[in-house]
């Protein structure tokens, strides 16, 4: 097979991590699911924006007025990068956790919410806490979407929450027909972007997706930021997410009046920095386009599951059997190993970089039988043939003559 690189430079890409006989090598960062390293150019975005840093909104200064401007402009780029509707909101949040929180304290009394049991816990507790009707998805994702079908018309539900890309398998669901679905019964679909955003073009105006969120730390920035977009009546009408200053037109000692529009839900000094990162990573990935990516990832997907299915005792994830859709997210099991212990072995043996356990998606882990765990694999843009040949071989040895060294369990982490 051809060898290819990364598609564009990323933070870390030359990091050099220490094994455990000592010597050291490149690491491969096979954990993108979890944080995607910052892009270059969003890094450097950010070194020409540090002169202006200042407060928004209030300062008259102009450093002040810079800050300002680039802030609502980041909010226009985010909204444009997901195909937002004019009037809809594009609020700026800490992450996903906090987005989803935001819109379920939005969700008006006496609306329903359906959701399924796949979901990591950030799209499924906050809709848990306010009664959801919870689905079991089944093995089939026809007969999983009928199931919501059948649910949405017997709750008379006003929100199905559902996630675009599973973070355990990568999976991906069929959004516009479940706008659809959610739309003929009178109900708003809120899509959990999270794992889907960094490796798919979302269009909210063409697919009908009513509700958006994503974690910016999932899409090639730092740290700190994500965005909620979406439907601006309910946002309205609700409570301010955070009361404080920003989020008021006036204030007496009795009584406040609140904003409309985004600052009523971004009470406090904003996270400036973190929303202009986000907007930078949406023109970088943007201007890399969105069949090139889709290119890319699918190759560094089929290089890696052409092999990793015929590992003896390997065995490859899948909520659906019919699913034909997937971004680069692959989770598996090693029959003879604790997920743990893979993992502690691919970081001290040979410096590579993965997720273990039951990634924030207990309710699925149960389902899907993981009781020791289950290891996952995602890359993205910076990943290249390297990685994943460097993985493949790796887990190949692992199989085939065991470990090098012996590993236990140290504070509920395999040590070697
Ligand atoms: N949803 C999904 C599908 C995720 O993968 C994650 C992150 N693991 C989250 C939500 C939560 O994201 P954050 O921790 O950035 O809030």
């Amino acid at each position: 097979l051809d060898a290819f690189g990364p598609l564009v430079g990323v933070s870390g890409a030359d990091l050099e991590v220490p094994l455990v006989d000592g010597r050291s090598v490149r690491y491969a960062n096979l954990d993108y699911a979890a944080s995607a390293p910052a892009l270059d150019a969003v890094l450097a975005d950010q070194q020409r924006i540090l002169p202006y840093y200042a407060s928004v909104h209030r300062g008259a200064g102009y450093a002040s007025a810079v800050s300002t401007a680039l802030y609502e402009q980041s909010r226009r780029t985010v909204a444009d990068f997901v195909g937002a509707r004019d009037d809809d909101l594009t609020i700026f949040t800490r992450n996903t956790t906090d987005a989803l929180n935001l819109l379920a304290g939005a969700v008006p009394a006496g609306s329903p919410v359906v959701c399924l049991d796949i979901e990591h816990h950030a799209n499924l507790l906050p809709w848990q806490g306010l009664g959801a009707t919870i689905v079991k998805a089944s093995r089939s994702l026809t007969t999983t979407l009928d199931d919501l079908d059948r649910t949405l018309q017997r709750t008379g539900a006003g929100l199905l929450a559902i996630t675009g890309a599973s973070n355990v398998t990568g999976e991906v669901l069929p959004l516009a027909r479940l706008a659809d679905l959610a739309h003929r019964h009178g109900a708003r679909l809120a899509v959990d972007g999270a794992q889907l955003v960094p490796h798919r073009r979302v269009d909210l105006a063409a697919t009908g997706i009513d509700y958006l969120v994503f974690s910016g730390h999932k899409l090639y920035a730092p740290f700190g930021s994500g965005a909620l977009i979406g439907r601006a009546d309910w946002l309205e009408s609700a409570p301010p997410y955070l009361a404080g200053g920003g989020a008021v037109r006036k204030v007496t000692v009795e009584h406040t009046d609140w904003a409309d529009g985004v600052a009523r839900h971004e009470g406090g000094t904003p996270n400036v920095l973190g929303a202009a990162a986000v907007a930078a990573a949406c023109r970088a990935i943007a201007e890399i386009g969105d069949d090139h990516l889709r290119r890319h990832e699918w190759r560094l997907r089929t290089r890696l599951l052409s092999r990793l299915a015929g590992l003896r005792e390997v065995r490859l994830l899948s909520i659906w059997d019919d699913c034909t859709d997937a971004v680069g997210v692959v989770g598996f099991t090693v029959d003879s190993y604790d997920a743990g212990l893979v993992a502690a072995y691919l970081s001290a043996e040979h410096g590579i970089g993965v997720r273990d356990g039951a990634f924030c998606a207990h309710p699925l882990a149960a389902r899907l039988g993981l009781t020791g765990g289950a290891l996952r694999v995602s890359f993205g843009v910076g990943s290249g043939s390297e990685d994943i040949d460097r993985l493949l071989s790796a887990l190949q040895s692992l199989v085939e003559d065991g470990p090098q060294w012996r590993y236990e369990l140290v504070d509920s982490r395999y040590q070697p």
